[in-house]
């Protein structure tokens, strides 16, 4: 539980992943999270989530920063690029390796298909069920990865908008990768180490990453850090029903008519359409926004 004080100290963060242009979905992500650390009085920072190499496309960086600025949403700090920060990503293994909470793995992706004859995950950041097969050693193989140990991993948490969830990690998803067999460290060991070391207090991201939040705690627990707030916010769906994504045709956003945009990412945040200037708009969500998702002594403070 975060100390009554911890409100004076409200960081929010947007962290997009540089794999193209914002598109009507990843703006009510940006929007949410800006509108919450508004809302709060609080700090609003931007994160190049580009630890993930192979899926990073050249320029994208400066497109979302460029984009967001022509939406007003300004951060309070230069932004900053997970592929700079490998060496915190790397010491935060080397503490979970001493503390033998994560091994190394050699099995292939074939090998983890084999063992569970498992369909291939769906969800964002999902991953196979890993059976363990490695846990007590590589057995003559070659370690290709790392990974998390998730024994005794049953863990619960409140997210601010879908209310009391609980997930036990070893049955979800096993032990997960750290570090992947391609050298590039795993989304949830490098958000969890960037939201710790930036002093995030508040985490405003879409619902599509609810069930990754489960092992984003045990990692925060096992590393002793503490644990942000959480608000999934809903998601923008795309003609066949699914989350609106770059794979199911979603366009980058119109910076041209920006008011428009935000309207759109506002009504999926079941915020009124405003006229105006974007400024008049966005301050306007963040009064509505604060009397839905701020505690009471904080409305009035931040109103
Ligand atoms: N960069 C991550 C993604 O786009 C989101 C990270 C987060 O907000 O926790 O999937």
């Amino acid at each position: 539980m975060q100390s009554p004080d911890h409100f004076s100290h409200y960081r929010g963060r947007f962290a997009p992943s540089p794999t193209g242009p914002l598109h009507a979905g990843s703006l009510v992500a940006a929007l949410a999270s800006w509108l919450d650390a508004r809302a709060h009085r609080g700090q609003w920072l931007v994160r190049i989530e580009d630890v993930d190499s192979p899926r990073t496309v050249p320029g994208a960086d400066r497109v979302i920063l460029s984009q967001l600025a022509a939406c007003g949403l300004h951060a309070d700090a230069p932004p900053v690029w997970q592929s700079t920060r490998t060496a915190l990503y790397r010491a935060a293994l080397d503490r979970l390796v001493a503390g033998a909470l994560a091994y190394p793995c050699g099995c292939s992706r074939k090998d983890i298909e084999n063992a569970m004859a498992a369909d291939a995950p769906r969800a964002r950041h999902a991953e196979l069920r890993y059976p363990g097969t490695c846990r007590d050693g590589l057995h003559g193989k070659a370690a290709r990865a790392w990974r998390m140990r998730t024994e005794g991993a049953a863990i619960h948490w409140q997210d601010r908008a879908a209310g009391p969830q609980a997930q036990d990690v070893q049955d979800a998803v096993g032990d997960f990768v750290l570090l992947r067999a391609d050298g590039c460290f795993a989304y949830q060991l490098a958000v969890v180490v960037d939201d710790a070391d930036q002093g995030i207090s508040h985490v405003v991201r879409g619902a599509d990453l609810l069930d990754n939040t489960a092992r984003q705690i045990w990692l925060q627990q096992s590393l002793q850090l503490s644990t942000p707030q959480y608000l999934h916010a809903p998601l923008v769906l795309g003609a066949n029903g699914e989350k609106l994504s770059k794979q199911n045709g979603a366009q980058a956003i119109d910076t041209s008519d920006p008011l428009s945009a935000l309207n759109q990412a506002a009504a999926t945040l079941g915020l009124p359409s405003q006229s105006g200037s974007v400024d008049h708009a966005l301050s306007a969500w963040a009064a509505a926004w604060a009397s839905t998702w701020v505690r009471p002594e904080r409305q009035t403070r931040a109103t």
